[in-house]
């Protein structure tokens, strides 16, 4: 396939923003590419190479990738700098740049996908001694063969600044048309999705094998399952009601959730967002080796950091210093982990995430030898309030967040990627102080004044709304960081900066600096009320107003573990603004 077809449907896809018509777009682009390269091309028009799991990513630096251009343009540093200043994309000037230079390229031999992919995973895959004169000869190999608009979209893949927009649900939904018949099977495309995390494959599997290929689609030792998520509910009673007056409560252990994946002596382990944490791990390696018997599984867990004085749990914080990538050795030695496994989803050949929960757990009771250091989480049936309210507290006494209580029904399965009402949380915050916790994405920040003078003092937040695929602003926050948070935070969200409003954000305040979605924190407010500012569910509650967080503090915790589109949606911040309400009309006013 010729690039130049490619870059024809990428022109077309930047022009709209309807999801429908990308969709439309997007499949008559998958038909008529050939199913040997589906998978390639999906993954190109979301701006990558592999699934995100395998973690090799297109990240070339501006300078590096003008230093090419440059080259090929045959024009100074200072008129690229100054062009680039000007347009703000880095596409924009390779196409601009090359334009007047067109007739050079029209006798180059014409780019294909094959090619222009191999080039880009070259870049990606070289490291090392030697490597930023490789990727610089690779890259000026492909943009002297590239006409202007080629050169716009190899420019923006190589530096990871795609972004066409199109998000993998609306490639699901182009996929179930253009291999399956139509929407109706939609479904079986998600779950293939929900099974692999790996769009490129489901595609592939689809273009090659059809439709009955999908429906059977299996799991994939190596492959991550993408997670099952809990809604929440803030009273003991609500939560069995809504379980049909029974459910199994687990303790919520407050660490890293792991998702661990055996075959033999081989262990990979996939964080909540389906990275592939692996290395980080050594010592989960060995437990997982030791204590998980079965010769192949994808079980469940949460990882708790250990006091190595106490033996106590640690509070999830802690945990994060394991993140760092030298020294392992010794971070295993200062921050311990204990595993707390909570579900089994394949033992040997057996796909286990269509069975009900106790099922699963029986199968993880009988792969798992218990030791000090792995357990199953602490758990116990419950159906009478007083029994969960005692549970809970348990839990909280031993330095958990609370409870997750889960369906024990026939229907209770694992539903990989939904977050639904067949496990339901029961954290602390929400009984105590009447708050509740939120991840928020940091889509701005503002100067400091007085001792903050110089640098940030406040971050303007936002949550998620995934059926629009945009950050809805919800608040500004500026307490709760130390001092020590806020000396790093321009480091941390240097990545992030950008000149002008990112696009997927929704907000009427204007920051002293943009950034684009990247940082999750954990916020806690006082209350939910409506704003006339903030563009979190705007005009639904009331035209003209959205919903804001009031008095928010930030709680210390940077959760690096969540990616923006993991944060708090706009849609759970509208139902914890409807119960707060419902709180108020009950209680009887004052003196009534
Ligand atoms: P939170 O911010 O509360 O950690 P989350 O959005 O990361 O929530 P949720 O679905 O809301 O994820 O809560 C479930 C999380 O709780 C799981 O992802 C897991 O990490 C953790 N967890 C702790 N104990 C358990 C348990 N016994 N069963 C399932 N998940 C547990």
């Amino acid at each position: 396939m010729l690039f130049s077809e490619l870059v024809e449907f990428y022109e077309r896809i930047e022009a709209t923003t309807k999801r429908l018509e990308m969709t439309d777009i997007l499949v008559e682009l998958f038909r008529k590419t050939s199913p040997e390269i589906i998978d390639k091309v999906v993954y190109m028009t979301l701006g990558e190479l592999y699934p995100p799991f395998v973690g090799i990513e297109l990240g070339v630096a501006e300078k590096l990738a003008l230093r090419a251009l440059r080259s090929v343009a045959g024009v100074s540093e200072k008129k690229a700098q100054e062009l680039y200043g000007k347009l703000g994309d880095i596409g924009l000037v390779a196409e601009r740049l090359l334009e007047s230079k067109a007739q050079a390229t029209l006798f180059a031999e014409p780019l294909t996908v094959e090619r222009v992919y191999s080039s880009l995973e070259k870049i990606a895959r070289t490291t090392g001694e030697g490597a930023i004169e490789t990727k610089l000869q690779v890259l000026t190999g492909i943009l002297g063969s590239a006409q202007p608009k080629e050169a716009k979209y190899i420019m923006r893949m190589v530096t990871g600044t795609m972004r066409l927009g199109v998000a993998d649900m609306t490639i699901l939904d182009a996929l179930a048309v253009a291999y399956g018949g139509g929407k109706e099977v939609r479904e079986a495309f998600e779950r293939a999705y929900n099974l692999s995390s790996d769009i490129g494959l489901v595609a592939k599997v689809a273009a090659k094998e059809g439709l009955k290929a999908i429906e059977e689609f299996r799991i994939r030792i190596g492959n991550p399952i993408r997670p099952m998520l809990a809604e929440r509910l803030s009273t003991a009673e609500e939560i069995l009601e809504k379980l049909d007056g029974k459910g199994l409560a687990e303790f919520k252990y407050d660490g890293e959730r792991m998702q661990i994946h055996k075959r033999g002596d081989e262990i990979l382990i996939f964080s909540r967002r389906q990275e592939n944490i692996t290395a980080q791990y050594p010592d989960v390696i060995n437990y997982a080796r030791a204590c998980i018997k079965a010769r192949e599984a994808i079980v469940e867990c949460e990882a708790v950091a250990i006091d190595p004085e106490t033996g106590e749990m640690l509070p999830f914080q802690e945990l994060m210093h394991r993140r760092r990538k030298y020294e392992i050795e010794k971070a295993i030695e200062e921050y311990p982990v204990s595993l707390f496994f909570f579900d089994a989803l394949y033992v040997d050949g057996q796909d286990l995430t269509s069975k009900p929960l106790l099922e699963r757990r029986k199968v993880l009771e009988s792969i798992t030898e218990v030791n000090e250091r792995v357990m199953l989480t602490e758990s116990r049936i419950v159906e009478r309030p007083e029994e969960l309210e005692e549970f809970f507290l348990r839990a909280v006494e031993s330095g958990c967040e609370g409870a997750i209580v889960k369906s024990i029904s026939p229907e209770s399965l694992y539903k990989a990627g939904a977050r639904g009402w067949l496990w339901i949380k029961y954290k602390r915050s929400y009984v105590s102080k009447m708050v509740d916790t939120v991840d928020l994405v940091v889509v701005g920040a503002f100067y400091g004044r007085g001792k903050r003078r110089g640098k940030f003092g406040a971050l303007l937040m936002a949550a998620y709304n995934p059926e629009r695929d945009v950050f809805e602003s919800v608040c500004k926050v500026g307490s709760g960081f130390t001092d020590e948070d806020l000396a790093k935070l321009p480091e941390m969200l240097s990545p992030y900066i950008s000149k002008d409003k990112p696009p997927r954000v929704e907000s009427s305040m204007q920051p002293d600096v943009w950034l684009k979605p990247g940082m999750v924190l954990e916020i806690i407010g006082d209350e939910i009320t409506l704003s006339p500012v903030h563009m979190c569910c705007r005009d639904l509650v009331r035209k003209g107003s959205g919903l804001a967080i009031r008095f928010p503090r930030f709680t210390g915790r940077f959760r690096l573990d969540k990616s923006p589109e993991d944060a708090t949606t706009s849609s759970e911040i509208m139902s914890m603004y409807e119960r707060q309400l419902k709180k108020v009309v009950e209680k009887p006013a004052e003196g009534a």
